[in-house]
């Protein structure tokens, strides 16, 4: 993720966007009184800042999204099936859901009882389910989807109605807003949708169209599927009127751009620069881990662009080379490598936030040195030394530290463990935890073991201590 307003005030102070509103319960989440007893998973999947985002005692391998959306009604109607593991004997579990009325759900096909309790939905199977057993709940619902609207820096994010169809950006809780879920990053799967819209208007998924979409009766339906592991919040339906570019990129990787009719004259410089930085990715970060890559432009106006898994979205705005070099460095970083848990989001936005002084430097603008000298001659009191950016703070997950000072961490450890070695080091992360998840300990670990060099006072200097650091 983000802000494009970062772009514009490039080198002012602290400008995470707020709307000021405040009435979602997405981040603020008082732990409700849950029962619990044996064989029953928790309601939280064990992210202490996040408590009850993602669920325990399973884990997810494929979702099957079948879901119909009329803009000029804002009416869903959903049929989740989601085939899972069980970790534990399970009499009972949950996912997670908010808003929309469910009618139906079962387990194995047969009924199941389910009750709901703020953005849970606790499910239980007419039989208890064996741990290690694979199963199938399958979830009917529909009604109007609510989009989060957070107090803090995250802005409206999850299923936004706009008005010729929807701007769907998740990041970090907001894939219950539209289908139920196991909704955290620490639980990754494979993602098939088909999406049925008004006939003119298209709906645009991750991964690839698996067959030409279907019209019938004034209304086509899209199938998509990401076929790689994939995080809930990267998941996406945006639709709408779009025009489209598509092709392939100049190493041959299925390229596609969709623009919204108002930011048509984006769509040709939209598809060119994926492409272009796709492939340029590839030689420092090593092969796309994806089938496609691309890129939306919706005329949403949420001031931010999401990584979306083979499509960031790009939210009311022309995007510049920076951001695209910044969403599509995500495809490794973030969405091929995920974090276990939000206090890690240096690993995503640190990582991305250099990649476009890579970008820059690549491209004979301002080196990442000289990137780096401007950010740290900044004062102690601005935004960029609020927080030590190993920990990222739950009520500022996006604070400007974890973007900046992330991207500084990396960059000073280039310096410090030469050039060959970081991005050695860059390409052998990538590679190591292809489709998996990925802590800051670990990353630690193979920057020493790679450098062979004792490494804890510089990360702890820089990751994890209050203040501006030595150079
Ligand atoms: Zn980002």
């Amino acid at each position: 993720m983000r802000s494009a307003l970062l772009a514009i005030l490039l080198g002012v102070a602290a400008c995470a966007p707020s709307n000021g509103d405040a009435f979602s319960s997405a981040t603020a989440q008082t732990p409700t009184p849950v029962q619990s007893g044996e064989g029953w998973g928790a309601h939280g999947i064990g992210d202490t800042d996040f408590p009850l985002d993602g669920n325990g005692g399973y884990d997810i391998s494929r979702y099957h999204l079948k879901i119909g959306y009329d803009p000029a009604t804002k009416h869903l109607t959903g049929l989740a099936s989601i085939e899972a593991a069980a970790t534990q004997p399970l009499r009972r579990f949950n996912l997670d859901l908010s808003g929309l009325q469910v009618s139906e759900v079962s387990v194995a096909g047969r009924p199941a009882t389910f009750a709901r309790s703020g953005d849970e939905l606790s499910v239980t199977p007419a039989e208890p389910l064996a741990k290690g057993g694979s199963f199938t709940v399958t979830v009917a619902y529909a009604g109007t989807p609510q989009p989060v609207k957070d107090s803090s820096n995250l802005g409206t994010y999850g299923f936004i109605p706009t008005a010729d169809g929807a701007f769907v950006t998740c990041e970090p809780n907001g894939a219950k807003t539209w289908f139920p879920a196991n909704d955290h990053p620490a639980d990754k799967a494979r993602f098939d949708f088909e999406l049925t819209v008004p006939q003119g208007l298209t709906a645009l998924a991750n991964g690839e169209l698996t067959k030409k979409p279907v019209t019938s009766g004034g209304r086509t339906t899209f199938s998509w599927s990401e076929r790689h592991p994939m995080v809930t919040y990267l998941a996406t339906m945006t639709l709408g009127k779009f025009e489209l570019r598509e092709g392939r990129t100049t190493k041959g990787v299925p390229n596609l751009a969709a623009a919204d009719p108002k930011y048509r004259a984006t769509l040709n410089g939209l598809y060119t620069t994926s492409g272009e930085v796709t492939d340029y990715w590839t030689t420092v970060f090593g092969p796309y881990p994806f089938s496609s890559t691309g890129g939306v432009v919706d005329d949403f106006p949420a001031g931010y662009a999401l990584e979306n898994q083979t499509k960031p979205m790009y939210g009311g705005f022309q995007p510049d080379e920076a951001i695209i070099a910044h969403e599509l460095a995500h495809q490794w970083f973030g969405n091929s490598l995920s974090i276990k848990r939000w206090k890690d989001l240096w690993l995503n936005e640190g990582f991305a936030t250099y990649a476009e002084w890579l970008w820059s430097e690549h491209k004979g603008r301002a080196s990442a040195q000289t990137l780096f000298d401007n950010y740290y001659a900044r004062q102690p009191s601005d935004a960029v030394w609020a927080y030590p950016p190993g920990r990222a703070q739950p009520r500022d997950l996006f604070n400007e530290s974890v973007y900046t000072r992330g991207a500084m961490t990396l960059h000073a450890l280039r310096k410090h463990i030469g050039d060959a070695t970081f991005f050695t080091l860059l390409k052998t992360w990538a590679n190591d935890h292809k489709y998996g998840h990925v802590t800051t300990p670990e990353f630690i670990a193979l920057a020493e073991k790679l450098s062979g060099k004792e490494l804890d006072q510089f990360f702890d200097a820089w990751l994890f201590d209050k203040g501006k650091p030595a150079l």
